[in-house]
């Protein structure tokens, strides 16, 4: 063996003296390579300097794992490690209270004032047990590395470190040992007479991806019109249909009947109603009804009326009249044209039995000729009442002869007739 090898390998022997791993694992590596004895403080910050902390014993698993590894030390086979008394409450560094404890024979027993640290004991007699001890007291230190990255859980979860391992607790919507999957939903297309447009930051169809539905022309969307991909891998609604679009239902008119028909049903998209009226009654409106892609018909649906007979308007008057929608009534309105008195009504209505409700108008005529009709009706009046006046005068004055000779000769009575004429008052 040359010199130089036996020189490598008594520098091996000294590193792993001198730096002792325990083990080196995927989870937490244990370290206890300080030949030097520390207080409770110095010994943690010394951890904290090389590594990531003193080692936290937390379950039992760990206890076997130091008990097999930690080197036993005949002469101070004591190590720190990270639980100290805090409020009367045994505290790990991280701040968790220690449910998990496994304390020597009699122990913790506080026989010096300030035993507020904890010594692990690594010898047959007492391996793996727990000591609480002065925190000035000088100790080996035993510390962790965690294994725990920043992106060990892909960023999408939380990582908590194990003895031989660590795991991930993935947020909502990931899943994998690392959280590296996202969760997908089911595959969706488009529903017949529709389109579907989907987008999302990890894909069409996985999480918080969302799904927008729109129907074709003619059709209307039954359903919710957007979709999204939830944590859980399931779309947060049913996908939507496109059903046909439908119009307001009809009904025959009264004193008419409806014949309705179309392709997807009688009030369906381009379904068509068409009306007709009983006899003496007309239909007012349009015969035929179509129902339109937008779900309304193209036109008000018609009603039957009985229509009054037509006025004659003399003298160039406008009658203007109404139709009511729903109505067999229609009122109208006479205007005459300037210089011109209307002669009767004004107003006037068309009633639902054909006939008109009151007198109706009978002329425009022309301030003259409305004149003329005055003076003329004026003269007719005078002459009628001088002609009645002078009949009643002559009435009057034969009774008064008739009573006298009445009253001479008993025998007139029978030989003359009363005299014709209007009988006046005394
Ligand atoms: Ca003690």
């Amino acid at each position: 063996m040359t010199g130089g090898v036996v020189k490598l390998i008594a520098m091996s022997v000294h590193i792993a003296v001198f730096w002792l791993i325990l083990v080196s694992v995927e989870g937490w590596t244990y370290h206890s390579d300080n030949k030097e004895q520390l207080n409770w403080k110095e010994a943690r910050e010394w951890c904290q300097k090389h590594y990531t902390d003193i080692v936290m014993v937390h379950n039992e698993n760990v206890t076997h794992f130091l008990t097999k590894y930690l080197p036993s030390r005949s002469s101070a086979p004591y190590y720190w490690i990270g639980l100290k008394n805090i409020n009367d409450s045994w505290t790990w560094t991280d701040g968790q209270i220690a449910n998990y404890q496994n304390w020597g024979d009699k122990e913790p027993n506080s026989v010096l004032p300030d035993e507020n640290c904890v010594e692990y004991i690594s010898n047959p007699n007492n391996n793996g047990k727990w000591n609480d001890e002065s925190c000035t007291r000088q100790k080996y230190p035993v510390c962790h590395k965690a294994q725990c990255l920043n992106n060990s859980c892909s960023n999408r979860g939380h990582c908590t470190e194990q003895v031989n391992n660590f795991t991930c607790e993935c947020e909502p919507g990931f899943i994998g040992p690392r959280c590296e999957k996202v969760v997908t939903c089911e595959q969706l297309s488009a529903p017949p007479h529709g389109s579907m447009e989907c987008s999302g930051q990890y894909g069409n169809h996985s999480l918080s991806s969302k799904c927008t539905f729109s129907c074709a022309d003619g059709y209307k969307l039954s359903g919710t019109a957007e979709l999204q991909c939830n944590s859980s891998g399931a779309w947060n609604v049913p996908p939507p249909s496109c059903a046909v679009v439908s119009c307001e239902q009809l009904s025959a008119p009264r004193h008419g009947w409806m014949e309705c028909s179309g392709l997807y049903g009688n009030h369906s998209l381009n379904s068509k109603c068409k009306f007709s009226c009983a006899g003496g009654y007309k239909l007012r409106g349009t015969a035929e009804l179509q129902c339109t892609s937008s779900g309304a018909w193209n036109v008000p649906p018609p009603l039957c009326a009985v229509e009054c007979f037509p006025l004659l308007l003399f003298g160039g008057g406008l009658m203007n009249c109404t139709e009511g929608h729903d109505s067999s009534r229609s009122a109208c309105r006479v205007e005459c044209p300037p210089g011109h008195l209307l002669l009767g009504f004004a107003e006037f209505t068309c009633r639902a039995d054909g006939m008109w409700e009151s007198s109706f108008p009978l002329m425009c005529a022309s301030f003259v000729h409305s004149l003329i009709v005055l003076l003329s009706s004026a003269v007719i009046s005078l002459f009628c009442g001088w002609f009645c006046c002078s009949k009643c005068r002559k009435s009057k004055k034969a009774v008064r002869m008739r009573t006298q000779q009445e009253t001479l000769n008993p025998a007139f009575e029978a030989e003359h007739t009363p005299p014709d004429g209007p009988l006046c008052s005394a």
